[in-house]
């Protein structure tokens, strides 16, 4: 259990102490959990005082508005995650009085929580000993044990589970899980650590054999989707027409221009695609962009086809007009913050 030991040591002088660490409550764990899954904990720490200031229980939670919970996220990215939190909440509050799950099995049926975060919350909560295995632990067991086959094969991930299963103690796994994920971020970071310097320096397969830089061994090439958003920005005197977007596959529930979408990569704006402005009874319209907005799996090119309207429009159901003043704090996505902020700007000098 020579691992185990040096990690516990390792732990004992180098633990992070982060403050929501500190007298924590299973819905604080949880949140944390979910807002630093994909977040920087520079950025995430701002988020997640702002959030538990904000909805402090999970009843608070269940019971505000979702364009609330999304507007506190906004900014943060992988909305999904605000989503789901929020109908997380509500289930736990309506169908399971308040009470949390008591297992990882359990927290896997709460949207939004995945095996990782599963583990994560039941071994630091409920003493439960089950490994919680996320990148930088994948990172780490894999330059222990120099595991050949690809990180998102099956192989690679039972081995680590194998091994992690076999160290991880009945006492505080929860502790084991952290000071993992904290060694990871600290010691064994991406690309070159300081091996000469680490305490496993001895026991690890890499670092012995100077092989650091190969593992873990890369996930096959994903290539990126390509997608194009023309934005109908139309200016009502100083209303700005807006939309609720409703489709499954981006920024869900949030306020957005209207749009044309499309997939691939759009060259120019043709007589078809503007067409689909003739509701809005446009007059002179410029053409701003295109720009790359880069996500997770898609790469946006994105124009924005700017006009004002003097009609009185009779305007779809799900579209509104706002003041810019009041689409500034709605929730939406970041190209559309920004174009809103650049316009806000224009605006406000206009009217100086
Ligand atoms: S010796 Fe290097 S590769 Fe191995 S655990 Fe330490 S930092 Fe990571």
């Amino acid at each position: 259990m020579i691992f185990r030991d040096i990690l516990k040591k390792w732990n004992e002088k180098n633990r992070q102490k982060y403050f929501w660490r500190i007298n924590r409550s299973i819905y604080q764990l949880w949140v944390s959990e979910i807002i630093f899954q994909q977040t920087r904990i520079a950025q995430g720490e701002e988020y997640y005082q702002r959030f538990i200031a904000r909805f402090p229980t999970v009843q608070e939670l269940a019971s505000a508005s979702r364009d609330e919970v999304l507007r506190l996220w906004q900014g943060l990215g992988y909305y999904s995650r605000a989503l789901n939190l929020h109908k997380a909440a509500r289930m736990i509050v309506d169908e399971n009085n308040g009470q949390f799950p008591i297992n990882a099995d359990s927290w896997q049926k709460i949207p939004g929580v995945g095996p990782y975060t599963a583990a994560a919350i039941s071994s630091i909560a409920n003493g439960e000993c089950i490994p919680a295995i996320d990148g930088n632990v994948k990172r780490i067991v894999s330059r222990w044990l120099e595991i050949e086959s690809p990180m998102d094969t099956a192989d690679f991930t039972a081995k680590v589970t194998a091994f992690l299963n076999e160290h991880i103690p009945k006492k505080k796994p929860g502790l084991f899980n952290e000071a993992l994920m904290d060694f990871g971020s600290k010691v064994c970071i991406p690309g070159k650590p300081d091996c000469k310097n680490c305490p496993f320096i001895k026991y690890c397969g890499a670092g012995i054999h100077n092989t650091v830089s190969k593992y873990p061994v890369k996930k096959k090439n994903f290539t990126k989707k390509k997608k194009s958003i023309v934005y109908f920005v139309i200016q009502h005197n100083n209303n700005i027409i807006m939309k609720q977007r409703d489709g499954e596959d981006l920024w869900k529930h949030m306020y957005d221009f209207p749009a044309y979408e499309t997939e691939g990569h759009l060259n120019k704006i043709t007589p078809a695609i503007l067409k689909h402005m003739d509701p809005f009874q446009p007059e002179e319209i410029t053409t701003i962009g295109p720009m790359k907005h880069e996500l997770t799996h898609i790469t946006l090119k994105i124009f924005f086809l700017r006009a004002k309207t003097k009609s009185k429009l009779t305007l779809p159901k799900d579209h509104h007009c706002f003041s810019i003043e009041k689409a500034m704090t709605l929730a939406k996505p970041r190209p559309a913050e920004k174009f809103l902020d650049q316009m806000k700007n224009t605006y406000l000098c206009h009217n100086k």
